[in-house]
């Protein structure tokens, strides 16, 4: 199995080496733990901004807003020029810095995974949720024992276009949401989104904190997107 890991992490590093980006392609970071920049507070968290044949898309906000919007200022990035933003997962060191985007582009469109009470999109409640039991009082009973036609999670922020993903989804021509479903322990069921970039030698992908595994994620960007287990290259926090 390690073994098996090694050889995936070299491939992935050979093709980063090998096959650079298309000259007007960029990924600036703006949030994380790593780096030499000296304009950028670090923190736990990620954040990037992809930009692809003139598309800017935001991935990840960071684990703090006032900390991101530094970092964003630092940088002399325009957050009202976005095509899209991702939010990788729920996880509060990728999302947190979503407060201050949304402060400054509140009408721009967020992807997040379809994720039950995420508090990203206001998702639909499972009725099998009640557990309706009808032999007990009307009062024991969810709403008085009387249903809602409609029951939905509450959202977390009042602006924002939210776009709830959960599938393979192409967002613009060559650019892709791959969606995964962690079977890890600690992180069971937690579903994440990578950005997945369609080029003529494979796909870039970037991604958050690759809970499902990067083998997973490999899989199913380059089975569904190209039809075979091929990367390109792969940028993850
Ligand atoms: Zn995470």
């Amino acid at each position: 199995m390690r073994i098996h890991v090694l050889r995936i992490v070299a491939f992935v590093l050979v093709c980063l080496a090998a096959v650079p980006c298309r000259a007007q392609d960029k990924v600036t970071i703006l949030y994380d733990a790593f780096g030499e920049s000296k304009k950028l507070t670090k923190d736990w968290g990620f954040s990037a901004l992809v930009e692809h044949n003139g598309k800017r898309i935001l991935f990840d906000t960071g684990n703090d807003a006032a900390k991101f919007e530094h970092n964003v200022k630092a940088l002399g990035v325009d957050l009202t020029k976005l095509d899209f933003v991702v939010i990788s997962h729920r996880h509060a060191d990728h999302a947190t810095g979503l407060r201050y985007v949304l402060s400054v582009n509140p009408n721009v469109t967020v992807y997040a995974p379809a994720d039950g009470a995420n508090g990203f999109g206001g998702a639909p409640i499972p009725n099998t949720y009640l557990r309706a039991d009808e032999s007990l009082p009307a009062k024991m009973r969810y709403f008085g024992g009387t249903e809602p036609e409609h029951l939905t999670s509450g959202k977390l922020y009042d602006t924002g276009n939210f776009v709830l993903v959960n599938q393979l989804t192409e967002v613009l021509p060559g650019i892709f949401l791959v969606r995964t479903v962690s079977q890890k322990k600690g992180t069971l069921e937690l579903p994440e989104l990578t950005l997945a970039i369609k080029g003529s030698n494979g796909l870039l992908l970037v991604n958050g904190c690759s809970h499902a595994g990067i083998e997973a994620i490999l899989e199913a960007a380059g089975s569904k997107i190209v039809g075979r287990d091929r990367g390109h290259g792969v940028m993850a926090d």
